[in-house]
């Protein structure tokens, strides 16, 4: 495995794979490895020649209040993984490289209406920082296909949407949500958990897949399983955020005649802002 941390060293790989005629598939990441990442890169290995992934921690996707200087950087220990599951490049660029304007100036990439809307409306930017550093990052590997996971279905959605827009020549591809035992989604802001919040922080994917359950076996009334699910997400301890049931692709307020559904659902545990959904096939 190669890492690189420049952009134009990058390039030059980029040029080389190009002219043997590789089929390059791409994984972004913002480091602090799991094995939800690990499932990504084991997705992108079976589906091309090449696999790059990045680590970058994008300033441009927190907001003022947010964990970007406490983020969790492990690059020894993600290099490590990344190397023992065969990945060809590891990028990490710097933010002087990704922004050499500066954040104030920078040309961004915003993708109307579902940025602004679920985990939109609650961090304000932060799909825009998201779809901008991901289309820089596309333009400079170029992958023929990019993975995402479903844990981050809004995000996933978001990129999707980028990418028709912009006419990107990039294949996106979600991957299922990796989960602990306990049902836990697995999440690098997991780490921030005390012991007890650990100990709670499953109740997020019990609610949701309680709420599954229901719709699965017919029941329709939305708000009401809504405000059981916040009342139960209060009473474990948590300050909820949103629990949404969505048409699993435009996100928007799922109808009684909606086949494909998405049920979102974030909730604050102390300082940590946990985010889980499951999506319902009827
Ligand atoms: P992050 O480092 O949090 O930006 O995540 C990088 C990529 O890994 C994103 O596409 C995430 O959706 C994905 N990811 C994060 N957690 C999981 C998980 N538990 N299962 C599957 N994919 C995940």
């Amino acid at each position: 495995m190669q890492t690189v941390s420049n952009i134009l060293s990058l390039r030059e790989l980029r040029r080389e794979w190009q002219l043997t005629g590789k089929r390059i598939a791409f994984v972004p990441t913002m480091g602090n490895l799991h094995a939800g990442h690990l499932s990504l890169v084991t997705e992108a290995k079976a589906n091309s020649d090449i696999v790059v992934v990045s680590i970058f921690v994008n300033p441009l996707q927190f907001g003022a209040e947010e964990d970007l200087d406490n983020y969790p950087r492990t690059l020894a220990e993600d290099s490590e993984q990344l190397k023992a599951l065969g990945v060809d490049v590891l990028f990490t660029p710097t933010v002087a490289d990704i922004y050499p304007r500066g954040l104030e100036q920078q040309t961004f990439v915003e993708v109307p209406g579902i940025s602004y809307m679920i985990c939109g409306a609650s961090r304000p930017g932060h799909f825009r920082g998201v779809a901008t550093i991901v289309s820089k990052l596309f333009n400079m590997v170029q992958p023929n296909i990019a993975f995402f996971g479903e844990k981050d279905y809004q995000q996933l959605q978001v990129i999707k949407a980028m990418v028709t827009d912009l006419s990107m020549n990039v294949e996106v591809v979600g991957v299922p949500t990796m989960r602990h035992d306990d049902g836990l989604a697995m999440s690098s802001r997991n780490g921030y958990l005390t012991e007890a919040e650990r100990a709670t922080a499953p109740t997020i994917a019990h609610v949701l897949t309680h709420i599954k359950a229901q719709i699965e076996s017919g029941n329709r009334q939305f708000k009401q399983l809504i405000s059981e699910g916040n009342a139960v997400l209060k009473e474990a301890g948590f300050k909820p955020d949103y629990i949404e049931i969505r048409e699993a692709f435009t996100l928007q307020a799922a109808s009684f005649e909606d086949k494909e559904l998405v049920i979102l659902g974030a909730a604050f545990l102390g300082k940590t802002r946990l985010i889980d959904n499951l999506q319902v096939s009827l």
